[in-house]
């Protein structure tokens, strides 16, 4: 066990410090302090960090820790802290530590006993979820999916049953290949594509997924993050044999498997791969 207070006189402290994730007004009073106060910050990329103090007109010493050197950066700045210096980390937007660099950093920290404390701001999945109209009791935040097809398919098979409502990272390059995947994946669930938060373009795209697949996705520019439904009570509750028993009876009528399959998923709203798969089953 470790109990650790984070302000205690003369004592390592390390600030993570979230930042704007575009719109440059939602940096705090308090985050502004305490980057005035700083020794040295230690930032994703310099020359971001460099024009975002610079905007508020704050000069201090910068280095680099990102993900190429973050392991001997982290060493770097825990050795500045146990020195007595006055330190903080701010990634290129958000929360360190949230699919940015920080996490390696703060474990570093923990186990060798330095504090480790946070100046609030904003994250970009806090704002789409809260902002979705899906429930926000409950969610799961899953990040950025791998780029390569088959492996974000196979993450989002374990994802299926999850009643949380899911949230992802998503670049507007992979966004029409990723809307069509989770309709395969998980049916025509409902989405939100919330798009540029915080900025002037700030968009909000609800609807089911078989409603998002038709849209022109020439549109969607800028950085994004995906809300999707998580597995409704409903469909947990539509059982296999149900779903099977409605696969035989379309092939009864001498439908194919991959039409009886199309059906059942349209009808009962319950996602491909688990129909696909059950259908496999009454082979
Ligand atoms: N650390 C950040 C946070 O706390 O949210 C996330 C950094 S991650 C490298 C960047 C991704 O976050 C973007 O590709 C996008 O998916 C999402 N994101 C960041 N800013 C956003 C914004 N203004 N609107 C929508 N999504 C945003």
């Amino acid at each position: 066990m470790n109990r650790n207070k984070s302000f205690e006189n003369n004592k390592p402290l390390i600030y993570l410090i979230a930042t704007p994730i575009g719109n440059l007004g939602e940096m705090s009073k308090r985050a502004l302090e305490v980057l005035e106060d700083m020794d040295v910050i230690a930032a994703e990329d310099t020359r971001n960090t460099y024009s975002l103090l610079s905007h508020y007109g704050i000069k201090k010493e910068l280095f680099s820790l990102r993900e190429h050197n973050e392991i001997e950066a982290s060493e770097h700045l825990l050795r500045l802290a146990k020195n007595g210096k006055k330190v903080a980390y701010v990634s290129d937007a958000g929360y360190p530590g949230i699919s940015d660099p920080g996490y390696l950093l703060v474990k570093k920290a923990r186990e060798e006993g330095v504090a480790v404390s946070t100046v609030s701001g904003s994250c970009a999945f806090i704002n789409a979820l809260v902002a979705s109209g899906l429930p926000t009791d409950h969610f799961y935040f899953y990040g950025f999916l791998s780029k390569k097809g088959n492996e974000a398919k196979k993450a989002l098979e374990q994802l299926v049953d999850r009643s949380e409502t899911l949230l992802f990272y998503e670049s507007p390059h992979q966004i029409e290949e990723t809307i069509k995947l989770l309709f395969g994946v998980f049916g025509d669930r409902k989405c939100v594509i919330a798009r540029e938060l915080t900025k002037l373009n700030e968009e909000y795209i609800s609807g089911t997924l078989s409603e998002l697949v038709k849209i022109d996705f020439k549109t969607i520019k800028g950085e994004i993050v995906l809300v999707l439904e998580g597995q409704s009570q409903e469909n947990v509750l539509i059982s296999d044999e149900k779903i099977q028993e409605k696969l035989k009876f379309y092939m009864s009528l001498g439908v194919t498997e991959k039409a009886a399959i199309q059906i059942a998923v349209a009808e009962l709203q319950v996602p491909k791969n688990r129909v696909y798969k059950l259908a496999q089953e009454l082979k």
